[in-house]
């Protein structure tokens, strides 16, 4: 983890998400008319990537990963997002959005989704199967609710819109979304690549992140490891 660069959010302190300012800020509930992002995991780390995205009482959830445990943490086989707040608001949630088969984005599925609901899930084809291959190694897990989508889909789930775009990465049929909210569109591109030739599947369509940034971005969510650098 980089300290200095997490020192940029006050939810987050050394440790990690900080829990006490984000209930906080949960309960003062200053304006109902914002979208609430909430990150559970994935933010300025790597791994166990895990987004909630709120408009008054509906909620979806993009991406349930886990997150290898470092040196410091013998013993730990793995960590898992903090799901306490969706614990609590789990009538909420419309919906997991899987971007792509990695297990930092769906590895914590079989250890989280019985205690939220079993919502649906929304992936592409080899999401969906990496996903449900895993969930037979936990065979007191519930049947998962699979919803297969495909590049350009769009499903309604309450007040948001979710469209998927192709994105180039080094697991095939991985998507970003466009998220659209009653207050303006949300990108969260997932992990990707610019390959200009790629051996796995196509490289970015950039005519199409055109046609998207055209319709208007409220807020860019970008995933790239090693960006920064
Ligand atoms: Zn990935």
């Amino acid at each position: 983890m980089n300290e200095k660069r997490q020192n940029n959010y006050s939810n987050f302190s050394k440790d990690g998400f900080n829990k006490k300012s984000y209930y906080q800020s949960q309960e003062q509930k200053e304006d109902p008319d914002k979208v609430r992002i909430v990150p559970l995991g994935g933010l300025g780390e790597v791994g166990r990537n895990m987004m909630i995205i709120e408009w008054k009482e509906e909620a979806i959830i993009v991406d349930v990963g886990l997150n290898f445990p470092e040196e410091k943490t013998p013993g730990v086989d793995y960590v898992i997002p903090n799901i306490s707040y969706l614990q609590k608001n789990k009538k909420r949630i419309l919906g997991i959005i899987l971007t792509h088969g990695h297990y930092d984005h769906i590895g914590a599925i079989p250890y989280i989704l019985d205690k939220i609901g079993n919502p649906p899930l929304f992936g592409s084809a080899l999401t969906l199967g990496i996903t449900q291959k895993r969930q037979e190694e936990f065979p007191l897990q519930p049947k998962l609710r699979l919803n297969e989508i495909k590049e350009g889909d769009r499903i309604e789930l309450g007040s948001f819109t979710v469209e998927f775009f192709h994105q180039n990465h080094n697991v095939p049929d991985g998507h970003g979304v466009v998220i659209e909210t009653p207050i303006g569109n949300i990108i969260n591109t997932s992990d990707f690549k610019f390959d200009s030739s790629p051996t796995n599947a196509p490289p970015t369509d950039f005519d199409r992140l055109n046609e998207i940034a055209s319709r208007g971005v409220l807020l860019l969510m970008s995933d790239s490891t090693g960006a920064e650098s």
